[in-house]
């Protein structure tokens, strides 16, 4: 009883006004009467509708949140309780966010000269060994990358790019289509991994967006977030993450950040931004 009276104080008050005004006038008993039942009838429609038809009627502060900021605010109410925007698993990689300098990571190798990050050599290798019970022959093309064998690639893509006649503006553009700048590939936090399949790389396919037409490819798709990964730059994201789309680039986010993003159908930066707006707004 107590709270439903503090949630109403507006509407409280006008009936305190309305009340003392008929007592001061010390009106006939049918007056008395009127303004009894007026106030009971007031009283009925706050007890019943208080916080749904009463606030809103008596609030002129708060405009009602669009259909947009409705499905927003939810998309933040849902987020993983325990997540942040910090957390060692959601680095974010990209051109904008290079790599830290003195960012440090223990690699382990998982298999000859292919290293990752110590902390994701179990659900990777658990990936991996359910994608054989599946009947899936993964081919493990690429984890962690060196700043200088980022390097490397990079400027071998110009090069060749300039020996089949483009200019240089023309090479860099083209090469940093699929090639991140150095320091800003995923590929350097050990966190990331390319995988095609054992046939699909025997048939002298490399990575290329039309590995999604494979069935391990969907397999990967549906079981990653499973196992703590993201397909890192989906179909159409582009203008989002910077990086055309890359069906065979997981990316190690942990299984509760990995359920929400496939969930929600976002990439990684829109979900950070997520994250950190909870963040900035639990802090005020
Ligand atoms: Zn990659």
């Amino acid at each position: 009883m107590k709270n439903k009276w503090t949630i109403i104080p507006a509407s409280l008050l006008l009936l305190t006004g309305c009340a003392q005004e008929q007592n001061k006038a010390t009106e006939p008993e049918q007056s008395n009467e009127q303004s009894t039942g007026q106030t009971e009838t007031a009283t009925n429609a706050n007890e019943s509708g208080q916080s749904e038809s009463g606030t809103t009627e008596s609030s002129n502060q708060e405009e009602p949140l669009s259909a947009e900021e409705q499905k927003h605010a939810a998309l933040i109410e849902a987020l993983p309780e325990d997540a942040s925007s910090t957390d060692w698993n959601l680095i974010l990689v990209n051109r904008e966010n290079p790599l830290p300098e003195g960012y440090e990571t223990n690699l382990v190798e998982v298999e000859p000269q292919k290293e990752i990050d110590e902390r994701i050599v179990e659900p990777f290798q658990n990936w991996v060994a359910a994608a054989k019970e599946a009947g899936y022959q993964l081919y493990f093309a690429s984890g962690y990358r060196s700043v200088e064998r980022q390097q490397n690639n990079y400027d071998r893509s110009v090069n060749n790019y300039m020996k089949e006649g483009y200019s240089e503006a023309e090479a860099i553009e083209k090469t940093e289509e699929y090639i991140a700048v150095p320091r800003s590939s995923e590929h350097h936090t050990g966190l990331a991994v390319d995988i095609v399949d054992q046939e699909w790389i025997a048939s002298g396919k490399g990575l290329i967006p039309e590995y999604d037409t494979q069935p391990s490819q969907h397999w990967l798709e549906e079981t990653m977030a499973d196992y703590g990964f993201i397909l890192r730059y989906p179909e159409g994201t582009s203008d989002l993450t910077g990086i055309n789309y890359e069906s065979w680039h997981f990316r190690y986010v942990g299984k509760e950040n990995a359920q929400y993003i496939v969930e929600q159908g976002l990439v990684l930066e829109q979900y950070i931004e997520l994250l950190k707006e909870r963040e900035t707004s639990t802090q005020e």
